[in-house]
């Protein structure tokens, strides 16, 4: 119980943020969710800001409060500039998270391999503290050839492993392994279920852009989200479901899945938002959604939170 107190405390932003957050009341529960972008928008620059430690600024003027720090293609942010970076967010109280590297894999058959991948992890990890980040989205990894029927199994034992280590040097991070968009790549919903179910400090992170995708398209109504946030609670539990991370983009895809990412003005394909933030408003529920649009994420974040704010008065919430 204290642990899950602890925790849950641990998982909230720092105080200031506590202002701008959106609050709610809706049913009697206090909501509070928050929408910002992965890395910064072609608009950033184009208005002359320079670097990372601007961009609560430039954030808190789009009316946005979260911002996932990429180390996609590797970690080369340095800890005195992540240290900037975190002061500037919490004084504007922008909820930080990090995306670890696209090259990690815990299912590769190759032990050597698996221990990288667990080491970035781990350096992502470490630089959660400077950046005052409470969350790391990771991709699972790859089916590969000689992983085959393993895959799962192999990740679940990384993903213990390195649950357990995480949870001794850094208790306030959550690890987020996301679900995906290719056929070749591990990360189904069930899957990420699976992976959530190791330990109290991994929670999924829905990239509701690729289960559209990999599930070729299906994913339009409000029954079809229902269905895999009812999946979610049923084998995760109310908490989990409740603190989500979320990842949303409008995403062009072929047989195979996963093609790329697009901006919401581009409406070629997929899924609309606001069937989910139907869901999302009827369940109360508190996630940080992140939005990942080509060039357009902090204008596409903002755009998402005027059309949950517009379900939020539809459903007869006082603004
Ligand atoms: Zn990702």
């Amino acid at each position: 119980m204290g642990g899950q107190r602890r925790r849950r405390a641990a998982d909230m932003p720092p105080l200031l943020g506590w202002s701008i957050i959106i609050q709610q009341r809706l049913g009697g529960h206090a909501v509070s969710i928050r929408f910002g972008p992965s890395g910064n928008s072609d608009s950033f620059y184009a208005q002359g800001y320079k670097n990372t430690q601007q961009m609560p600024e430039y954030l808190v003027a789009m009316g946005l409060d979260a911002f996932e720090y990429s180390f996609g293609r590797g970690i080369t942010l340095r800890e005195e500039t992540a240290r900037r970076i975190g002061q500037a967010a919490a004084a504007q109280g922008i909820a930080m998270s990090v995306h670890a590297p696209y090259y990690i894999n815990l299912a590769n058959p190759d032990p050597e391999a698996r221990r990288k991948s667990r080491e970035y992890i781990y350096r992502s990890v470490d630089l959660c503290g400077p950046l005052g980040a409470r969350r790391v989205v990771l991709h699972p990894g790859a089916r590969g050839k000689g992983a085959g029927e393993a895959a799962l199994p192999t990740a679940l034992e990384q993903m213990h492993r390195i649950a357990e280590h995480v949870a001794r040097q850094n208790p306030d991070v959550l690890l987020c392994p996301e679900t995906m968009g290719k056929r070749n790549q591990l990360g189904t919903l069930e899957e990420v279920v699976e992976l959530c179910k190791v330990a109290d400090n991994v929670l999924p992170t829905l990239d509701f852009g690729h289960i559209y995708a990999l599930e070729q398209g299906a994913l339009i109504t409000r029954a079809q989200y229902a269905q895999r946030l009812d999946y979610v609670q049923r084998h995760l539990g109310a908490d989990k479901t409740r603190r989500l991370h979320i990842h949303f983009s409008h995403v062009q895809y072929t047989q195979a899945g996963e093609l790329r990412h697009l901006t919401l003005e581009d409406q070629s394909f997929g899924p609309p938002f606001e069937p989910l933030a139907q869901e999302l408003v009827s369940r109360a529920l508190q996630p940080v959604i992140i939005c990942e649009s080509r060039g357009r994420m902090a204008e596409d974040a903002r755009l998402l939170k005027h059309l949950y704010q517009q379900e939020l008065a539809r459903a007869g919430a006082p603004a």
